[in-house]
């Protein structure tokens, strides 16, 4: 069995305390895993805070350059590390090879960014009395930032926070989910091999529960970005006091399907949307809208398609659905499923289970608002169809919730695209996609419960700096 370390300034750190790290899909275990401690964390913010000033001083075409080796590194091992991911957080390997490829790109984009950093001339002379000024803005790293992340994308996720801290000269304290440390830990390898200066990143493993109070608190960090839940983030934002904060929070993602054309193109992206990863992604599609004269064509295509998905072992070719992250959720689900039953949905398709650890394919239809499934996150393969008579009432029902991350809409009509655009309470609005599309550079945050900042990586580079001014006086 695979013993592993902490990383901290530059050197793999035994901890008193490991835990059993199991596959979720095998319940096997696949390594023990360090329980970082108060220690661990005093000695990992300290080597990130020693060695901010090395980050300070290293040219952007150094960070680039790293970013960019990193970058190739993992395209070199994609096989090794998709094989990580599927064995931690049971992603079916043909998404885990999709995972890596992006996450490749994102150090790309991040290393691209690092020489990108502009600031720009004020114009002095606009005010009086300032004539003889001369003002500009540069752009100069935080220091220590905290990067929590969530188990669903523990590769691309941590390269969202990893990639801009250091295109900007940041150093990093990061910690990982308790079920995904071993990408966290194989990415710092990477980081280590291609030059990374000792101490710029820490990576802490172990709880969040334990160790997450400590690292947001400490005054020598920086910025705290979280990718998680809403329930940590809130508690994130209460303990960080003045830090910057970015937060990426959950959501239930709505689709509206108008009388479109080209149904079968709705129907794909929606499987897509709804069942990728079972349904664990932040813009998972959960309640889609569909027009009241195309609903049952819609509902019954839909159906069909989500019949065909390919259940099982997440390291076969074939998997498309796999467990869920605990077993704790599918019982979470399932009593969702049986509430929203109660309350007068139907179930259209699944409800029931592959084995203990996964939910078939989900469907359900009519499902009323004051049910489990339409207000919280299902993070499951669970998604909903309701009918909508028209438009208006498919974005008061889209918008009908306490999140608002990404939304999409399906139609024909420019106008009734902009209408939405204008009208949905959301971070993003995709037309004639699902919510669940994203690409690494555009920006990305929710507004709602759904977080705080953008991500993205221009985005993110930018909320990893501090804008200073200066001026001279001739
Ligand atoms: P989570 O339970 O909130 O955990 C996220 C991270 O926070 C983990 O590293 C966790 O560590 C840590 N944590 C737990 N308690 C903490 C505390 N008191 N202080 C500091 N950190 C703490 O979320 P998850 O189950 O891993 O991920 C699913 C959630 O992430 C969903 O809500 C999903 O929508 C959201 N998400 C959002 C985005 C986005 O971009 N908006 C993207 C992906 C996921 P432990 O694992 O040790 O508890």
């Amino acid at each position: 069995m695979d013993k592993k370390n902490l990383y901290i300034n530059g050197n793999w750190v035994e901890a008193n305390e490991y835990y059993e790290l199991k596959s979720p899909y095998s319940q096997e275990v696949i390594a023990n895993v360090p329980l970082a401690d108060k220690s661990h964390v005093e000695e990992a913010i300290n080597a990130a805070h020693e060695s901010a000033s090395i980050m300070k001083k290293m040219p952007a075409h150094k960070r680039a350059d790293i970013l960019l080796k990193v970058s190739a590194l993992l395209e070199e091992n994609l096989e090794e590390a998709a094989k990580i991911l599927t064995l931690e957080n049971a992603k079916p390997i043909k998404a885990a090879r999709v995972e890596i490829s992006r996450t490749a790109q994102t150090y790309r984009f991040a290393a691209e960014e690092a020489k990108q950093l502009f600031g720009e001339t004020i114009p002095m002379d606009a005010a009086k009395g300032a004539e003889d000024k001369f003002g500009f803005t540069i752009r100069e790293p935080l220091g220590v930032i905290a990067a929590i992340t969530p188990f669903n994308f523990p590769f691309n996720l941590a390269a969202h926070k990893l990639g801009p801290a250091i295109a900007a000269g940041n150093t990093i304290v990061l910690k990982p989910a308790s079920q995904t440390p071993l990408s966290a830990l194989y990415i710092a390898e990477l980081f280590e091999r291609a030059g990374l200066p000792k101490g710029v990143l820490n990576v802490l493993t172990g709880s969040g529960g334990v160790i997450g109070d400590l690292l947001v608190s400490d005054n020598r960090v920086k910025m705290v970005t979280f990718t998680g839940s809403l329930e940590v983030g809130k508690r994130i934002k209460e303990l960080a006091g003045l830090k910057r904060v970015t937060l990426e929070l959950g959501s239930n993602a709505p689709v509206i399907i108008d009388k479109v054309q080209d149904l079968d193109r709705a129907v794909n992206k929606c499987i897509q949307g709804s069942f990728a990863y079972s349904g664990q992604v932040c813009i998972s599609v959960q309640r889609i809208y569909a027009h009241e004269d195309i609903f049952d064509e819609f509902l019954e295509k839909f159906a069909s398609a989500a019949q065909s998905l390919v259940i099982g072992n997440p390291q076969d070719e074939k998997t498309d659905i796999s467990a869920l992250i605990h077993t704790k959720e599918v019982t979470r689900v399932t009593t969702w499923i049986d509430e929203a039953v109660s309350k007068g949905a139907t179930k259209v398709l699944g409800g029931e289970l592959y084995n203990p650890e996964t939910l078939l394919p989900t469907i359900l239809k009519n499902v009323p608002r004051q049910t489990s499934l339409c207000t919280l996150e299902a993070f499951a393969p669970i998604v909903f169809v309701n009918p909508i008579k028209d438009i208006n009432e498919a974005i008061k029902e889209a918008n009908d919730s306490q999140f608002g991350l990404q939304a999409g809409i399906f139609t024909d009509s420019i106008q009734t695209a902009l209408k939405a655009a204008r009208e949905l309470e959301s971070g993003g609005i995709n037309v004639n996609d699902v919510p669940t599309f994203r690409v690494d550079h555009m920006p990305y945050g929710g507004v709602k419960n759904s977080g705080l900042g953008k991500e993205g990586i221009k985005y993110s580079t930018e909320e990893m700096t501090e804008l200073k001014f200066v001026s001279f006086t001739s």
